[in-house]
């Protein structure tokens, strides 16, 4: 058991106002489990609800990419999830109801039952759309400590996994649950469009499924090279190309790829993706652009004639149980594109290093129990 008896957390408490505060610890319920995070990943996303461009979740303790080891449980939980004290775990972001039709049948990712406060449509998502104002107040992973109840979905970590590779579980499961939305088959050309650290951890996760040649298109020359070490075989940067489908072509020896997944979540990427995959190739869109963005593609020149199935994927179910694998493997520097570590206290620090892209930063992560710079 644990002696504390308060977490310290970042919390949202609107747009653009950031502050630490302290909350009590809850007593434990049967079926109930209390995570000490030890890392959290800084999201994209993270940044976006900070700045009111995801609905109005506030107050909210934001940070969805947790990792850390079991402080308390209830003998339910123990007896149901087969896990103690000091395991090391991973809770998905999503806290599926279980119940509904989606649920039911596997796309828990689409869950049906509303949020507390939301953006989107329907989902409890931690570190998103469920407020601190909701008992306990432990929804968000830039804090000492998570709760989760019985509908959380919880995945035990090896204990031998540093960190700061188990930290990347949920970026990589992201990544897996695109290729799997993509259908990727052995042999298969892939594109990758966007070297951020998903589209990384994609190169990575073709690699690991047998794509036959993996390219990664992007504009940062830093992350490209970095894109070699995750498995692409080749790289495109695309601000040096005039036609993107062209500039693949060469690469690919005259063909263009089976499956081209776009990670960048910008709409001209979105369409040059549509536009260099083969005749009757899958385009998985992974990266969200921002609300009111349109698809700009044509109709009937980019995808009747040419039957292109355009498959989008949300979040990360059914992403895990490979990523943890793939993880546990070691077949890549995983900790290499963990650039950048912060105290809670030094969150703001953090954020606008992201935002100036400074330093090579590639995923800056929040360590809760680390002491402030
Ligand atoms: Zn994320
Ligand atoms: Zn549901």
């Amino acid at each position: 058991m644990d002696a504390s008896t308060t977490a310290r957390q970042v919390v949202f408490d609107g747009v653009g106002a950031v502050r630490i505060d302290s909350i009590g610890l809850p007593s434990l319920g049967h079926d109930d489990v209390l995570v000490r995070i030890a890392m959290v990943g800084i999201c994209a996303t993270d940044l976006h609800l900070l700045a009111g461009h995801i609905g109005d979740p506030f107050p909210l303790v934001p940070g969805h990419e947790f990792v850390g080891e079991v402080a308390a449980l209830g003998d339910g939980a123990r007896v149901k999830r087969g896990i103690a004290v000091g395991d090391h775990v991973a809770v998905e972001m999503l806290l599926p109801c279980g119940a509904c039709a989606r649920c039911r049948e596997g796309r828990y990712n689409l869950c049906e039952k509303d949020a507390p406060a939301s953006g989107r449509d329907g989902g409890r998502q931690y570190g998103v759309n469920i407020p601190r104002t909701t008992a306990p107040g432990l929804w968000g992973g830039y804090a000492e400590y998570l709760f989760a109840p019985d509908a959380a979905v919880i995945h035990t970590m090896p204990s031998g996994l540093p960190w700061d590779h188990a930290v990347l579980v949920e970026p990589l499961a992201v990544a897996h649950r695109a290729l799997a939305r993509g259908r990727l088959r052995p042999g298969e050309d892939v594109v990758i469009i966007g070297p951020g650290p998903v589209g990384l951890l994609a190169a990575a996760a073709a690699r690991a499924s047998g794509a036959g040649r993996v390219i990664i298109v992007g504009t940062r020359p830093s992350r490209l090279a970095l894109a070699r070490r995750f498995g692409a075989d080749a790289i495109v940067d695309s601000t040096t190309v005039e036609d993107l489908p062209g500039a693949v072509r060469d690469v690919l020896g005259g063909q263009l790829p089976d499956l081209v997944v776009e990670t960048a979540g910008v709409v001209n990427a979105q369409v040059d993706a549509v536009r260099s995959v083969r005749r009757g190739g899958r385009v998985v869109l992974a990266g969200a652009c921002g609300a009111g963005q349109t698809l700009g593609v044509l109709a009937d020149e980019d995808l009747l004639t040419r039957e292109i199935d355009v498959l989008p994927s949300f979040l990360s179910a059914g992403g895990f149980e490979p990523a943890i694998a793939q993880l546990n493997r070691g077949e890549f520097p995983f900790h290499e594109l963990v650039t950048h570590r912060f105290a809670l206290d030094d969150v703001e620090r953090a954020f606008s290093l992201i935002e100036s892209r400074a330093d090579g930063v590639v995923k800056a992560v929040l360590e809760p129990r680390r002491t402030k710079e």
